[in-house]
């Protein structure tokens, strides 16, 4: 496949709220599908299972929200309602179940909500620790072996040791060629637009990973073999869009507004994880210390404030950013709580930084634009902003 016809497709599968590609996978097979709502899950349990992992991440600038609005107070973000209104107009009807990792309380609450709604559904609150030691190491060991437990049920095939190991052996492979992929676009950002990246990673949300990193390959293999103009635009890290979404319109702006986006956080569901899970011995043990010992720094994680902003300014460093634009959606507690510590310290190191704060449907991209804009130029022109 060529570079033009990787990307169609891969936006056909961001667009396409019917899940056709899930409903295909799910009739030729006869699995059965398990949703996820971000940052992340362990989905070798899920792939260990024999079922298919599907990541949710609402329903982007595409839906009216007509009936999620009811279910939720006005001053929150919008990823609860529009999840909502894709379950209640059966757009997710496919999902055998449904996971809701521990980010904040909006996702808390919408797995009440959900199990309130689907009650004959699986559902489940997956409960991550926050202590990365003896204790939430023996904490989330429970929790994973629960969620095989019930997965074991779901699907009636048992999540056995062996058919773990191999599904953190693909899952491995899959997180190796996205870090291939980031790689290339850090070191050659004009041969890999960052909103062609970005539909390629949200494909993993819906195909096989085996599919899903042949995808990932054939794209960096066209991409590196196109011939793309290199601009004069600044590097940049984006930073706090690790649940909610901004619209792809939004994404394009950025870079066409002179930054070249070399590192980000959307999508983490692909790559929380940012080394191999040990592929032998207790794959149980291996999950958990890859849990606790190999992941990104997001806001969704306990860290001491002394820790905050070490993993942002070495992303910074290792991809030889020149800037950071923090984007946050409007009203996430999280991301938006701990802007003012990252601020903090990029100050501190002299990095310079902006900020905005989107919805997944924004309407207001021309004033972000000349926001990113101006940042671009200041950085330019004078080395700060
Ligand atoms: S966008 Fe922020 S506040 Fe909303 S559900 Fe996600 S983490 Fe929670």
């Amino acid at each position: 496949m060529d570079l033009e016809a990787i990307v169609q497709r891969s936006e056909a599968l961001f667009r396409d709220q019917d899940l056709s590609a899930v409903k295909e996978w799910k009739s030729r097979t006869g699995g059965k599908v398990i949703g996820f709502m971000p940052v992340y899950v362990p989905r070798e349990l899920i792939h260990a299972a024999g079922a298919l992992p599907v990541g949710v991440m609402g329903a982007g600038e595409h839906a009216e929200i007509i009936r999620g609005d009811a279910y939720f107070q006005s001053y929150i973000c919008r990823i609860p309602r529009s999840t909502i209104e894709l379950g209640v107009s059966g757009k997710l009807d496919v999902l055998d179940g449904f996971l809701f990792p521990a980010i904040c309380d909006v996702i808390r609450n919408l797995s009440g909500m959900w199990k309130i709604l689907f009650p004959q559904k699986y559902a489940r609150y997956v409960d991550l620790p926050q202590d990365f030691g003896a204790a939430g190491r023996a904490f989330y060991r429970r929790e994973l072996e629960g969620m095989a437990e019930d997965f074991t049920r779901l699907t009636g095939k048992a999540v056995t040791a062996e058919a773990l190991r191999r599904s953190i052996k693909v899952y491995n492979e899959n997180r190796r060629a996205i870090a291939r992929l980031y790689d290339l676009r850090s070191e050659a950002p004009h041969l890999v637009p960052t909103w062609e990246l970005y539909l390629i990673l949200r494909a993993a949300n819906v195909l096989e990973v085996t599919e899903h990193t042949k995808l990932v390959e054939a794209y960096a293999q066209a991409a590196r073999q196109s011939k793309r103009p290199e601009r004069d635009y600044v590097r940049v890290v984006v930073s706090g869009a690790f649940c909610e979404q901004p619209p792809l319109g939004l994404i394009r702006a950025l870079e066409s507004s002179g930054c070249y986006i070399v590192d980000d956080d959307w999508v983490l569901g692909a790559r929380y994880l940012v080394e191999d899970v040990i592929e032998d011995g207790d794959p149980f043990d291996a999950l958990i210390d890859a849990y606790a010992t190999k992941t990104v720094s997001t806001a969704s994680r306990y860290e001491s404030t002394a820790l905050k902003g070490k993993f942002l300014v070495e992303q910074v460093r290792s991809r030889r950013a020149e800037g950071v634009v923090f984007a946050a959606p409007s009203f996430c507690d999280p991301a938006l709580l701990e802007r003012p510590m990252l601020q903090a310290v990029l100050s501190e190191q002299g990095i310079p930084h902006t900020g905005f704060k989107y919805a997944e449907n924004t309407g207001q991209i021309q004033s972000i634009k000349e926001e990113t804009g101006t940042f671009a130029d200041s950085i330019k022109l004078w080395g700060t902003a």
